[in-house]
């Protein structure tokens, strides 16, 4: 087997991970809210406000933190709304295919030896990376408000978004936030 073939194998196993591995490891780590609702979990022992969403090969999991579950049942809609946004519009898998390609382009380079030129790609898809994922949290803001409401919504970005949002920041602030769903 040659390098481009073991690169190739070796990427599309670790590409993989977060929708075989990661999920069957959550999905051991939580509990069902109710047991209507499967894919809807609780991760175990974890305090802060969080909530967050995995794609499975067959199915998907939402999951939020022990303390999320004391929030008022219309905030905790409002969550879970914009995380069925992010499944609902591919924001997982398009992401690692994104990631995969200039990923996968370095990695070829490395072997090759021309580390040069696979440093500023390596340096440029991080920072693309933080751009994309920005840009997905304003289009799960926007899916969300088909089945929650924009005051909800506004409630809990207002009151758990990020402040302040730099180059590196996953989320955009709260400012940008509210004008993206025309609450202001
Ligand atoms: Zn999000």
């Amino acid at each position: 087997m040659n390098y481009f073939e073991l690169i190739s194998i070796a990427l599309a196993f670790i590409l993989l991970l977060p929708f075989t591995l990661v999920p069957w490891m959550l999905k051991k780590k939580s509990y069902p809210i109710d047991y209507y609702h499967d894919q809807i979990r609780v991760l175990k022992g974890y305090s802060q406000i969080n909530a967050f969403s995995v794609r499975g090969i067959r199915s998907h999991l939402i999951l939020i933190s022990e303390s999320t579950l004391n929030l008022d049942y219309n905030e905790l809609q409002a969550i879970i709304a914009h995380e069925e946004g992010h499944i609902k519009l591919n924001h997982h898998v398009k992401m690692t295919l994104v990631m995969g390609i200039p990923i996968y382009t370095s990695l070829l380079l490395i072997i090759k030896g021309e580390v040069f030129f696979a440093i500023p790609i390596l340096l440029i898809t991080l920072l693309a990376q933080k751009v994309i994922s920005r840009r997905f949290e304003l289009e799960a803001d926007r899916y969300a408000l088909k089945t929650t409401s924009r005051d909800e919504l506004a409630s809990v970005i207002s009151r758990y978004g990020e402040r302040r949002s730099s180059l590196i920041s996953t989320h955009p602030d709260v400012s940008t936030r509210l004008k993206n769903i025309g609450y202001s």
